[in-house]
């Protein structure tokens, strides 16, 4: 672009310094551009600033889900959870790493699609579908958008990203892969700050393995056996706990590296003493710990949240049996931003009080 335009080549390192550094939302305020460049970029359609914020949502516990819009009128959600939850327990923010205290850094939960494909039935993003892909840029849009709002400026402050958003960052691979390189190299997030999370698109969790600059890996696992996990996340059928596995106890982790799984108690159903102790089997002997989240609650999801007595002996059983398990504190439930809750729910500001009260109250910090 920058030289079929007749320009010097370090015209692209002002573009990028000027779209992901300074975060500018159009191309007039790139003021280290020459005008009639800026005038030609404009009348050939480019566009910056991809992402807008649309409504932001503050919760009682600080996080803040945005409603973030892109050209085309589609929008995703974008969460920030504010530092001072004690890391670990709150927003899964050190998935991936050697158990850790507190890391005391904010965490800005990104989106990977519009909508999702994978049919998890306890999720209430995946009733909206798959609408579309995002770009790369728009991915990173997300992030910028969001830096910008919090005046927090990487790599001085020091943020974690978790693509956990909605979406299945893996089922758009290259966008989701290009937009980690931008923001590593371009917004200078560190990498080992970084963790992506999939349902378990086995093919993609292998070629993942093999890049050179990847976030961390967290599995969504969900269930303890192959009967129940098919009827809780259909793509079982496709990629089964075997297949999964297998691919997991094959990923090449770095020094200090664990794989995370993510374990989301449904009441009465994947959350017994024989479900502990099958997940316990399942993981002996791999580098990894177990996030467990109780069951968000959302309308259309027909599932219950266990007490925070069950979720405490599920934890007790995993780490009776070696395997590390901590549990997720809830963020933004009452906005409707926490895990799985993620529906653009523009509706939520207006749902009617009673259905609010509904919502049972996050158990007590562990
Ligand atoms: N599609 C990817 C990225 C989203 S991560 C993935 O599935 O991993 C979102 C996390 O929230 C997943 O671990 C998912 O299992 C969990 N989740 C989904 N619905 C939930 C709900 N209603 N309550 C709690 N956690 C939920």
């Amino acid at each position: 672009m920058v030289s079929e335009a007749g320009q010097p080549a370090y015209r692209a390192r002002q573009i990028l310094d000027a779209v992901y550094r300074q975060k500018v939302q159009a191309i007039e305020e790139i003021s280290t551009l020459p005008e009639e460049f800026r005038a030609r970029l404009a009348c050939d359609g480019v566009q910056v600033g991809a992402a807008r914020i649309e409504k932001t949502f503050v919760s009682l516990d600080g996080t803040v889900r945005y409603l973030i819009g892109f050209a085309d009128g589609q929008s995703v959600e974008t969460v920030w959870m504010p530092v001072g939850d004690g890391g670990e327990a709150g927003d899964g923010s050190e998935a991936g790493a050697v158990p850790e205290r507190a890391s005391g850094r904010s965490t800005i939960c990104i989106s990977s699609q519009v909508g999702c494909a994978v049919d998890c039935r306890f999720c209430l993003t995946a009733l909206l579908g798959v609408k579309r892909n995002l770009t790369a840029g728009e991915i990173v849009g997300q992030v910028c958008a969001v830096l910008k709002h919090q005046e927090v400026t990487p790599p001085e402050d020091r943020i974690n990203l978790v693509f956990m958003g909605m979406g299945e960052p893996f089922l758009n691979y290259e966008n989701f892969m290009k937009a980690v390189r931008l923001l590593v190299q371009e917004v200078g997030i560190a990498e080992r700050r970084l963790t992506v999370s999939t349902a378990g698109i086995v093919p993609r969790i292998h070629e993942f393995g093999n890049e050179a600059i990847r976030p961390k890996l967290a599995i969504s696992l969900n269930a303890s056996n192959d009967q129940l996990r098919t009827r809780l996340m259909p793509l079982n059928k496709k990629w089964n706990l075997e297949m999964l596995m297998a691919v997991a106890r094959d990923f090449p982790l770095r020094t200090r590296e664990w794989i995370t799984f993510e374990y989301v108690l449904l009441g009465g159903v994947n959350d017994e003493v024989q479900n502990a102790k099958e997940v316990a089997e399942l993981l002996r002997g791999l580098r990894c710990k177990v996030n467990l989240i109780a069951l968000n609650p959302g309308p259309g999801i027909e599932f219950t949240t266990p007490s925070p007595e069950r979720v405490a002996a599920f934890q007790n059983i995993l780490r009776a049996a070696g395997v590390p398990a901590f549990i997720r504190r809830p963020r933004g439930r009452d906005i409707f931003a926490a895990c799985g809750q993620l529906k653009r729910t523009i509706e939520v500001a207006t749902l009617p009080e009673p259905q609010l009260q509904r919502i049972p109250p996050p158990p007590p910090e562990q």
